[in-house]
């Protein structure tokens, strides 16, 4: 390899091999990773919008590489095409059939960019090497080569990858979890060491809630890769959760933007220190969860252990934990999970309720988890306070409350959860611009 001086810049030459024919290849700007989401490729003609996107960052000299989610509610619609099938699909059998969908989307794009007079190849995520463990429906990127990858940009091509997917150590194909496009958006961004990667979707970015939710909500300039994760986690689908640790573990320059305008988005960023004179970036609902009490459970030492080892053992994910005080010799324990395994789980509960003695389970799927985010809670006193001072007002109960150091959940009635978004969204005065 050679650096060589040329119009005042520098441009970096490498040799490649083509055949049997070695040729000089000039390097572009370096690597750019976009990735488009169900809704900017959800027909044809979005398709072809995309294709001239990709091919003016091109033109702007960097080697692009797009992933891209299946065409609008595809996802979806496969997932409820197998539920007309079997109530329990084999998991193996499901990513076979949910990984079809992002293959549609790849073809089309690179038919597009030809069409568009440029080069453009499109691959599986088994074909560019991305790696994952055996957890099919939620499987976790091991390694990813960028060998294929690399050779088709040095050749000018434009890389298009089926974001959800990868394959694991016995050529099984898997899925990243919903919204896993993110994380193979993400995941190449680190290996090919991109300048950016930019997510592209149906909104202009970050904002300060969802604003389908909240119409008054803002777009932010910049969130922390810290904040996005925990808003994520909690319910704000603008990314997946799971990439999120992935970008703030490497750092991944990352920016959420819209693929129907120009406009600038939001920059996830390390935190800054100024981040932390704002004491809530957003606020996020999560309807996706049910209440389950476990009633009369003996109030001795290890209950509560024998309990929750059970339901570990049983892969049942449990998210927050309310113990009340026991008045008598027994007590009630709450726990929330995801409502949509709570018809799957519901027999094991009841096993393990009957082995540890406890005398009942109800079960409540009519709730909702309403969050307040943000950096600057570390620094500051009074948010729970204002935050429940802001329910009570609009006369909503709190079932469950639950704090980390940057964030405050509490539970209530699903039918007032947008209420209650709202009410919170208007204490912490996010629709109010900001000086800064
Ligand atoms: P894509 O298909 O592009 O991956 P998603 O549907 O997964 O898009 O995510 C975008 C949606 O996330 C938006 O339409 C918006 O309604 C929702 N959303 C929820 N919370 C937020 C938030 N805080 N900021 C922006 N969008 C949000
Ligand atoms: N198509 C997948 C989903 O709907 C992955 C994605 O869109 O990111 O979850
Ligand atoms: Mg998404």
């Amino acid at each position: 390899m050679c650096t060589v001086k040329s119009r005042g810049k520098f441009f970096t030459r490498v040799m490649l091999k083509i055949g049997d024919k070695i040729t000089m290849k000039k390097r572009t700007k370096g690597v750019i990773v976009q990735k488009y989401g169900g809704s900017s490729v959800a027909n044809p003609a979005r398709i072809i919008e995309v294709a001239k996107r990709v091919a003016s960052c091109r033109e702007k000299g960097y080697d692009v590489v797009v992933v891209v989610s299946a065409l609008g509610d595809t996802t979806d619609e496969l997932l409820s095409l197998a539920g007309e099938i079997s109530k329990t699909p084999p998991e193996r059998e499901l990513d076979m059939l949910i990984s079809t969908g992002e293959q549609v989307s790849v073809a089309l794009l690179a038919m597009a960019l030809t069409e568009l007079g440029r080069e453009a190849i499109s691959f599986t995520g088994a074909q560019v090497g991305i790696i994952t463990d055996s957890s099919h429906t939620k499987a976790k990127i091991l390694d990813v080569s960028t060998k294929r990858i690399q050779k088709e940009l040095l050749q000018g091509k434009i890389v298009i990858v089926a974001g959800f997917q990868g394959i694991n150590l016995d050529q099984e194909i898997t899925t990243l979890g919903r919204g896993g496009s993110d994380m193979t958006a993400v995941a190449l961004a680190k290996v090919l060491k991109a300048k950016m990667c930019e997510i592209y979707t149906d909104v202009k970015g970050v904002y300060t809630a969802d604003p389908r939710i909240v119409p008054s909500a803002r777009k932010l300039d910049s969130i922390s890769y810290e904040e996005m994760l925990e808003m994520a986690s909690l319910g704000a689908q603008v990314m997946q959760a799971r990439s999120m640790e992935v970008a703030g573990k490497f750092n991944v320059p990352m920016q959420v933007r819209s693929s129907f305008s120009t406009e600038e988005g939001t920059v996830i960023t390390r935190e800054v220190k100024d981040m932390e004179d704002v004491l809530v970036r957003g606020v996020t609902v999560n309807k996706g969860e049910a209440k389950v009490t476990v009633c009369d459970v003996p109030d001795k030492p290890g209950e509560a252990s024998r309990l929750f080892e059970r339901l570990a053992k049983a892969d049942i994910n449990v998210d927050m934990i309310v113990q009340n005080i026991s008045r008598t010799k027994a007590t009630d324990i709450s726990f929330t999970v995801e409502g949509k395994d709570l018809q799957k789980i519901k027999k094991e509960i009841e096993k393990i309720v009957k082995d540890i003695n406890a005398k009942d389970v109800r079960y409540d799927k009519d709730i909702a988890k309403v969050s307040v985010v943000g950096i600057g809670m570390r620094s500051h006193s009074g948010v729970a306070a204002k935050m429940f001072n802001a329910l009570a007002i609009e006369k909503i109960n709190i079932k469950m409350i639950s704090t980390s150091e940057i964030k405050i959940s509490c539970i209530v009635e699903k039918k007032q959860a947008d209420n209650a978004v709202r009410a919170l969204h208007k204490a912490f005065g996010l629709n109010k611009k900001r000086v800064k």
